[in-house]
């Protein structure tokens, strides 16, 4: 029996929270299957909100497996890799994977089918590297969140690097209860998540590292253990409360400090990457293995065969579908992201990416209809359980009635779309699908008094430039006026004001006995 890792525990709990009934068991009976080519591969440029890289080939061109198609030129973009060989068929906009979200600039890649690739340099001795060149394989390897913000890795290893680090989570609290894409690569690649998770300690300069997971979590836990026994990487055991793994809930719950609203992680000396982007880290920096493929749960009723798969980064919604056996239903649905904060897929023909960890095709059974949604009657359970302490029945009122210079003021920007309160609400609000839709009207309500605060700004000054313009013309005027009517020059005059001065001048010192150099030359 191997030792058992050093544990922490938690520091404190986080507010709120629910308890959702796992659905995961069928899936993790399989191992995570690798996929077979599709006859074609569309990959995603931008990821979460970053900007696209630039692209370095052109249509028509014959890329290997691994070799670089677009390159990062901005802080927030990340590098993009051809996961087989084939050629680029095209590139421009295509339809993202989130419904309603314009298309974004992607490459298709016609795959030949021969998989040929780059010769890859590995590192034996890659715990050896300094942290610089370790930042430096991460970013040219394209690494970035995988859990689901897509955030450029090497970026955010540079920000905590810039505060300092005083503690690194690798984040395995997988709390959605249909994801289990982390359990699984836990399972079968525990030893190289530890790897990857010193690979990060390393380049963040970290002084402490503890991978957090939920204490449910059985398929992962012994060989997490396994790994752990030989390192001093610390393994923390969470209560599974939805959503244990969200950012702020697990440093609060490792950290033991509330993340101030606003702040981000390394903001306090902590830095959180997703069990996955350590995996990743573990390829790039040991094994030279850009990031082609991740681990996402292909799930739900109809499929008959749900599983983990590696997928190709590109690879078409759709096809994976068959390779699990879909049953087609009449109202089906698809989701991407988890049954808690995924977001409705807009088609199948769509490409999974970076941050795609979770597929479910829907059915009636496990995701019926909501009844349609009744008035709030401020029962307060949405309060209860909102991890952001936020009450959402007050941010509700004020989406709905758009007062958005409230919703900034009840803190709609805190909300981190978790979906509990949704959840428990008995009036069924769909609460979430209004934040999300208040969040953006308020960006754009937020654009609109920017921009007319900058008009007010430049109106102001142009006010008060005429203001001074008038009152330096009528300055002038007076002045001019004064000219005018003054009565001509007259040398007589001037002589007499003169005389008269000088006898004042003279009255005034002889009034204060001071005699003059005229009045010494009248005494001698
Ligand atoms: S749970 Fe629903 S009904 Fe109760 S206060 Fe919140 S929004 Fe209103
Ligand atoms: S979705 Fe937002 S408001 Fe609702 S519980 Fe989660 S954080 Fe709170």
């Amino acid at each position: 029996m191997s030792e058992l890792p050093k544990t922490r525990h938690s520091a404190a709990s986080f507010h709120g929270g629910i308890y959702l009934p796992p659905r995961k068991g069928k899936v993790l009976r399989h191992r995570i299957m690798p996929q077979p080519l599709p006859p074609s591969l569309t990959i995603p440029l931008q990821q979460g909100q970053g900007t696209p890289p630039t692209v370095v080939v052109e249509v028509g061109t014959r890329v290997l497996k691994y070799q670089l198609l677009a390159q990062a030129t901005e802080e927030n973009s990340v590098c993009a890799h051809a996961p087989t060989s084939g050629v680029v068929a095209a590139i421009g906009d295509c339809p993202v994977a989130e419904h309603g979200h314009p298309p974004r600039p992607c490459i298709q890649l016609r795959v030949d089918h021969q998989d040929e690739a780059l010769e890859l340099t590995a590192n034996s001795d890659y715990l050896n590297l300094d942290d610089h060149e370790m930042r430096r394989l991460i970013e040219s390897a394209g690494i970035c969140g995988m859990g689901g913000a897509g955030f450029p890795s090497a970026q955010k290893l540079k920000a905590g690097l810039a505060q300092g680090v005083s503690l690194l989570i690798i984040n395995a609290a997988e709390c959605d209860p249909y994801i289990c894409a982390d359990e699984a690569l836990l399972r079968e690649h525990a030893r190289e998540v530890v790897q990857g998770a010193e690979i990060l300690r390393r380049a963040s300069r970290a002084t402490d590292c503890v991978i957090a997971i939920e204490k449910n979590k059985s398929a992962a836990l012994q060989p997490l253990c396994e790994a752990l026994s030989s390192s001093d990487i610390e393994l923390a055991l969470l209560e599974p409360r939805y959503p244990s793994g969200g950012e702020r809930q697990l440093i609060q719950a490792l950290n033991g400090r509330e993340l101030a609203r606003g702040s981000y992680p390394h903001d306090q000396g902590v830095l959180v990457f997703n069990v996955a982007t350590a995996h990743a880290s573990y390829k790039a920096v040991a094994l030279g293995i850009p990031c082609v493929s991740r681990v996402c749960t292909l799930t739900g009723a109809p499929l008959i065969t749900p599983k983990n798969f590696d997928v190709l980064i590109g690879t078409p919604v759709s096809f994976l579908l068959n390779l699990c056996g879909l049953e087609p239903l009449p109202t089906q649905e698809f989701i991407v992201g988890g049954a808690m904060m995924g977001r409705l897929l807009s088609d199948t023909s769509v490409a999974l990416d970076k941050t795609s960890n979770c597929l479910i095709a829907t059915s009636d059974e496990e995701f019926a209809l909501p009844d349609s949604e009744l008035p709030c009657i401020r029962c307060g359970r949405c309060a209860e359980v909102c991890p952001a302490k936020l009450q959402p029945q007050q941010l509700y009122g004020a989406v709905r009635a758009e007062r958005m210079d409230l919703t900034s003021e009840f803190g709609l920007d805190a909300c981190i779309e978790c979906g509990a309160c949704a959840y428990v609400c008995p009036s069924s609000i769909p609460l979430v699908q209004y934040f999300r839709a208040g969040k953006s009207a308020s960006r754009s309500w937020q654009r609109q008094r920017n921009s007319a605060q900058r008009w007010q700004v430049r109106f102001t000054s142009h006010r008060r430039r005429l203001q001074l313009q008038r009152r330096a013309r009528a300055a002038n005027k007076a002045a001019k006026q004064r000219v005018d009517s003054a009565p001509p020059f007259s040398r007589a005059q001037a002589r007499e004001e003169i005389a008269a001065a000088v006898a004042r001048v003279k009255a005034r010192r002889e009034q204060l006995g001071v005699s003059t150099d005229d009045d010494a030359e009248e005494r001698s």
